[in-house]
């Protein structure tokens, strides 16, 4: 079987490791400017040239520890990305109208790999990471990212954008917490970025631990999160049709999956669309890679 190498940004880290058919068969090798969560911004105010020359020295590692010749590299990275450029991606303003497969693929071929890259959305490679891994190729899945933003994962690919991390889910004016500029957008108020600016004095974990101590401005925020995710799910829901919403990503941890069925269900009336459950999903880094180079072997048949 052949073996392709995944890499993820997802989680404010450089992933890379092989993949065989949907499974990782190398340890995953990490770059990481900080472990600390909330301290990341130094990677990621990193230009694009120097990720990229990072990411292709990680390739070049693993090839030779390794003694493989990837059959292609795929890599996801959050944001709006067609045909391998990033046309947006809010949290990482640096990256805006890069040609990433056009300098990963450079950036390899001057490290003596001419290895084919393929680059999709963060979101949509743990979904493809979720469907390849369950056996679930022929079937719809859907997944929300949450981390520094909200990100929302799709397997099949939607030919469009799919920022729906963006959709909006509030009309108050005051809403202005989402990293991309728009108001009243879900990340606004779901985002690890936009928890902080809301909460100047506290961590988002503070947030959420001050909450089930009874602090009434936390509690009355930890059931506006929820709110918005469901409203969010809500409006898949109406577009697409129900079923199973997977949930990973560092924020995952906050989430009472009772309280966002509940708030789903206020929100979704209609019979025929009722009935969708949420999955909390460790792993997500896994998943990403997996994803990722599963979409780079796709690509090349
Ligand atoms: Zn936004």
């Amino acid at each position: 079987m052949e073996q392709t190498v995944g890499i993820a940004s997802a989680g404010g880290k450089i992933s890379v490791a092989l993949v065989e058919g949907d499974r990782l068969i190398s340890p995953v090798d990490v770059y990481s400017e900080s472990g600390d969560y909330s301290e990341r911004d130094d990677l990621f105010s990193m230009p694009m040239e120097s990720v990229v020359a990072m990411v292709a020295e990680m390739v070049r590692t693993l090839r030779r520890e390794h003694q493989v010749e990837p059959a292609a590299a795929g890599m996801c990275f959050p944001g709006i990305i067609r045909n391998g450029i990033v046309e947006e991606s809010p949290n990482l303003k640096q990256a805006k109208g890069a040609n990433l497969c056009r300098m990963l693929t450079e950036a390899l071929a001057s490290r003596g790999l001419t290895t084919r890259v393929s680059v999709c959305n963060d979101a949509d490679a743990a979904a493809t990471g979720i469907a390849a891994q369950r056996g679930q190729m022929e079937n719809l899945i859907r997944v929300w990212t949450l981390g520094q933003g909200v990100g929302f994962g799709r397997y099949p690919h939607y030919p469009g954008p799919c920022e729906v991390g963006h959709t909006v889910v509030t009309l108050d004016p005051k809403e202005t917490y989402c990293g991309c500029g728009g108001r009243g957008h879900l990340e606004g108020i779901v985002g690890h970025r936009a928890m902080r600016l809301r909460f100047l004095d506290l961590e988002p974990e503070e947030i959420f631990a001050n909450a089930r101590q009874g602090d009434a401005r936390c509690a009355e925020f930890e059931l506006l999160w929820h709110r918005a995710l469901a409203a969010g799910t809500a409006g898949s829901v109406h577009l697409d049709g129900p079923g199973k919403f997977f949930i990973a990503g560092p924020s995952a941890r906050f989430v009472q999956v009772n309280l966002l069925n509940q708030y789903l269900q206020e929100m979704v009336a209609m019979s025929p669309l009722q009935g969708s459950v949420f999955e909390v999903v460790p792993g997500l880094e896994e998943l990403a890679i997996v994803g990722a180079a599963v979409n780079a072997a796709a690509v090349q048949h």
